[in-house]
């Protein structure tokens, strides 16, 4: 099936860091609500680290570029986005593997294995008002578009959608997960600054490599 190159994934990953640049302040906005107002100005130093990154040396694998994308943000952002989005590109990186370039079933499973490290860092579920609920969608809309045969651009638009209908679906719960958390029954009624942001990642790779 469709194969999805080295510079298609940095193209996604430039795509990304152009996405955060132009809502970087929205971001914080929707932070200053529910949380400490910087999520925009985390994601923002973090993918201006990743480009210098980019720009700074070659990166001959997936499994390469990747480790690189995901220990930079870990490294340059200070809050909990820091270590999730960090694991998140560190699983991906490790199911892409060591090759320069992927089909849309390894895309879909590196996605998925992203997914899965969110989980294990911070224990998200369904319903509990986080990043979880924009990327689930999105990873479960790849899966079943590509089963049903799709092709791998219909399938990231698809995924693309998921994602935003999750991000807008967060509106209404309450966070049960990080310092939105705290505010119990005051964090209903507003969107996730988290889920905002991976839905914007999973546009990008809509865009970059659809
Ligand atoms: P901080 O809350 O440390 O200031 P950010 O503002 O950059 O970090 O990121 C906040 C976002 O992180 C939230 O909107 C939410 O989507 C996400 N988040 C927080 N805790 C978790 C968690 N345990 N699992 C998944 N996502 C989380
Ligand atoms: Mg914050
Ligand atoms: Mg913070």
């Amino acid at each position: 099936s469709d194969a999805v190159t080295l510079s298609g994934l940095t193209a996604w990953i430039r795509g990304f860091a152009a996405l955060i640049d132009a809502h970087k302040e929205e971001l914080t906005q929707l932070d200053s609500a529910i949380g400490d107002a910087d999520h925009g100005t985390n994601m923002d130093r973090g993918m201006t680290a990743v480009l210098a990154a980019l720009d700074g040396d070659e990166y001959p694998s997936s499994a390469a570029l990747f480790k690189k994308i995901g220990m930079t943000l870990v490294s340059s952002i200070g809050g909990a986005s820091g270590p999730l989005y960090g694991t998140f590109f560190l699983r991906f990186g490790s199911a892409a593997g060591d090759n320069d370039a992927i089909d849309a079933e390894a895309l879909a499973a590196a996605l998925r294995a992203g997914l899965d490290g969110v989980v294990a860092r911070g224990k998200a579920e369904a319903g509990d008002k986080t990043m979880y609920d924009a990327l689930a969608p999105a990873a479960d809309a790849l899966d079943k578009e590509l089963a049903a045969g799709a092709g791998l651009g219909h399938a990231l638009q698809a995924a693309a959608d998921a994602a935003e209908k999750g991000r807008d679906a967060t509106t209404p719960m309450l966070a049960r997960k990080g310092r939105a958390s705290y505010l119990g029954e005051r964090s209903v009624g507003h969107q996730d600054p988290g889920a905002t942001s991976a839905a914007l990642m999973m546009r990008a790779a809509a865009s970059a490599l659809g």
